[in-house]
């Protein structure tokens, strides 16, 4: 498998206007022929600037169209075509990462990457041919290691990350929003960032502590040259990260610095991450000590393609922290991802919804054989997924093998659904409310149905073919129409029953597993022709295969992408052969251009050796400074375990004997660190009902110093008469 190396770009933005009333002075400026940074010591003047060369380099007068197309669009557009991709603004706070990210609407270059990205696939979703795509987006956020889902029912529920064997890394519970079109992604993108951003102000925080990832997800069947089908998954995620300013050196303390600590624990490990994919030595890499880097794991190193813009300050002010960054994204430039087409996804949505079309279809076909109504109307038809003739049913075969088949099928599911249900019984009332909103929607798409068959119903009976490429709700109307007149309802009706049990697993736009009891809904005809429709609205693609003019702006976007980077690359070997050390194999006409040459070589080699030496100084310096902040960390949380010992030990002997929490020891023992919510869990808490000795009459009682107000199985027992036992 071919491997990649991250993509990483740096974007410096103008001054501020504030960096202007303060006087600063630019320090870093970009050559983005070349894609270099250089960034300048204020407190070394005679230095030379520091160099760093990237996959592209963006100062102020850049906008975020230039960027998404020069980089991000291969990137995005291997997403349609079933590639993981990975895009994640990095910097701190105030350099423009989200201004790079979310974006402003005017002027209309400087729009974001995420809604140029929404605008992006839904174009070659459109221009697709033979292709059909299910997009669903989700929204979370990472806050002092707990994740919410911004677009969940309830954004300040905290979710937790699980582990699938197929699957990999993923947030439970995380909801999944289906979305058809630009507006309606642009939309849900509001949402969520308004709820970030009220969350945050609600107590008293701000959206540049916390990590937020908005992840696209597509489904994609196409059909190839030769007929064969072929699904795919491939998820994109957009990533903007809190500001990875330093918190010891913001001033932050007491709560604040404790609160500090644990959001930046997540671009620690981030950081130490991105070391250790880079040093060829390091067999682990930590992604386990973070959320993020958890939910990020296949961006970095594993199978996703991946881009970082590293956002800069060009005032002097900020140079440690830009240098820093420059650092950060200098590293990540080495890891190596091994990106690779998602063919064949496990659990992909979109082949289920294909099966329920596949059966709806074939129990439709039947109940028009079973009532002598000629079927050649049928497959004549082509169901906006199924593209190619050979899915298409056979109407002919022996009905009873169906019938079978269709039972088993319906016993097996029904056996997955029951196991599902007890596992998701705390679920059930979502369910309802799930199911009670499906069949509401159901009986009003029923009654506009029967009231537009009922218009059509004898122009309907004259129909006897269907257009090739007809939308499936109107051709199933037709024909259902058809079947309705002349329906026996004594064979149909009970196979419809049956199958509905087995499609209302799930209702597109939310992951709902339905209860085996809920499933019994009464059903008629129309309720699968509502399925069918519900169905066939869920998926896009290939609205414009026939406008020449978008597919052609589309094919030159990506062309525009190739030959910017053949650009880069010949700039860049120009450059380096124009500073390399070429001209010490040259023949020299005479001694003194010899001379001339190899001095100017010399100084070139001086400056580089001072280079050299600045940044191995520097480098020790700033790994001195980390060492102070994780020393500073850890006798931070030393002295809190020690309030913790030293308080517990003052309070055990409150604890009453016949409780199992007095022996604090065995607790500790018997207790269990669970990495997927990041708790102890600990034992039960029992109290065993043995009556204590009675009390020795000499001596005096002393009265419980406290008594809680929940009687006597939570009273804390306190006497000295305890104490001596
Ligand atoms: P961050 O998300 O990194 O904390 P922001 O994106 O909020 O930073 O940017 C901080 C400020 O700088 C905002 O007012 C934003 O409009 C402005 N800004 C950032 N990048 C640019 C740029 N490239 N051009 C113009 N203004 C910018
Ligand atoms: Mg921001």
């Amino acid at each position: 498998m071919a491997s990649e190396a991250v993509r990483v770009v740096v974007r410096c933005r103008p001054p501020s206007e504030r960096e202007k009333a303060l006087g600063c002075r630019a320090v870093v400026s970009t050559d983005s022929a070349r894609g270099q940074c250089c960034i300048h010591n204020p407190g070394a003047a005679g230095q030379p600037p520091k160099q760093f060369t990237f996959d592209g380099a963006y100062g102020g007068g850049h906008s975020t169209e230039q960027i998404y197309n020069d980089i991000a669009y291969p990137l995005v557009e291997g997403v349609t075509e079933g590639y993981n991709g990975t895009i994640f603004a990095y910097g701190q706070t105030g350099s423009g990462k989200s201004f790079t990210m979310q974006g402003i609407t005017d002027p209309p270059p400087q729009k974001g990457i995420i809604p140029r990205a929404f605008e992006h696939i839904f174009e070659s979703v459109q221009c697709a041919e033979n292709t059909k795509f299910l997009v669903r987006v989700s929204y979370l956020e990472i806050y002092t290691e707990d994740i919410r889902d911004l677009l969940g029912a309830d954004t300040k529920q905290k979710l937790e990350l699980k582990e699938h064997p197929e699957k990999g890394v993923y947030v439970k519970g995380l909801s999944l929003h289906t979305v058809h079109n630009v507006a309606q992604c642009e939309r849900i993108m509001e949402t969520g960032w308004r709820n970030r951003a009220v969350g945050y102000t609600l107590m008293n925080k701000d959206s540049s502590r916390s990590h937020s990832i908005f992840t696209i997800n597509m489904e994609i069947y196409a059909v190839d040259e030769r007929g064969e089908d072929h699904l795919r998954a491939a998820k994109l995620n957009l990533v903007d990260l809190a500001g990875s300013e330093r918190q010891s050196k913001t001033g932050a303390t007491g709560e604040r610095l404790k609160e500090a600590t644990k959001i930046n624990l997540s671009l620690s490990a981030l950081g130490n991450v991105i070391s250790a994919l880079v040093d060829g030595r390091c067999k682990h890499i930590p992604y386990r000590d973070s959320k993020l880097t958890r939910l990020l794991q296949d961006s970095l190193g594993g199978n996703t393609k991946t881009l970082m813009v590293a956002c800069l300050s060009p005032a002097d002010n900020n140079y440690d922290e830009s240098l820093s960054t420059l650092r950060y994204a200098n590293r990540a430039k080495n890891i190596k991802n091994k990106p690779h087409i998602n063919e064949d996804p496990k659990d992909a949505l979109l082949r289920e919804y294909q099966e329920e079309i596949r059966k709806l279809k074939a129990i439709l076909a039947e109940q028009m054989n079973t009532n002598n109504v000629s079927v050649g109307l049928l497959p004549a038809e082509t169901t906006q997924l199924e593209l190619k003739p050979a899915l298409l049913p056979d109407f002919q075969p022996d009905v009873e093998a169906e019938k079978q088949l269709i039972r088993e099928e319906y016993e097996a599911r029904l056996a997955q659904l029951k196991a599902d249900y007890e596992a998701e019984q705390e679920s059930r009332a979502r369910l309802e409310e799930d199911i009670n909103t499906m069949r509401t929607s159901y009986n009003l798409k029923l009654s506009s149905l029967e009231e537009n068959l009922r218009k059509e119903a004898d122009a309907v009976l004259r129909v006897e073919t269907l257009p090739d490429q007809a939308p499936l709700s109107s051709g199933l109307v037709v024909t259902i129409t058809e079947t309705e007149q002349v329906s026996n309802k004594d064979t149909a009706e009970p196979q419809i029953a049956q199958y509905i049990g087995s499609v209302t697993r799930e209702t597109p736009g939310a992951e709902v597993a339905v209860a085996a009891e809920e499933v019994q809904v009464a059903v008629d005809k129309q309720q699968v022709l509502a399925r069918l429709h519900m169905l066939e609205q869920q998926v896009v693609g290939g609205e414009q295969a026939k406008n020449k003019d978008l597919k052609e702006k589309h094919k030159h976007r990506k062309k525009y992408a190739d030959e910017r980077k053949k650009q880069l690359v010949a700039a860049l070997q120009k450059f380096d052969e124009d500073s390399s050390d070429w001209v010490l194999l040259n023949v020299y006409d005479s001694i003194q251009e010899e001379v001339l040459a190899k001095s100017k070589l010399l100084e070139k080699m001086q400056k580089k050796l001072k280079a050299a030496e600045t940044e191995i100084k520097d480098l020790q310096s700033e790994f001195e400074l980390e060492k102070i902040d994780y020393l500073a960390t850890i006798r931070r949380q030393e002295r809190d375990c020690l309030l913790f010992q030293q308080l517990l030990d003052q309070v055990q002997p409150l604890i009453r004997r016949d409780c199992n929490y007095s022996n604090l020891d065995k607790i500790k023992c018997e207790s269990i660190w669970d990495e997927d919510s990041g708790c102890w869990k600990l034992p039960e808490l029992v109290i065993q009902k043995t009556s204590l000795p009675a009390a020795v009459p000499s001596l005096p009682q002393t009265k419980p110093a406290r008594k809680s107000s929940s009687g006597e199985d939570g009273e804390l027992l306190m006497s000295l008469q305890s104490r001596r036992l």
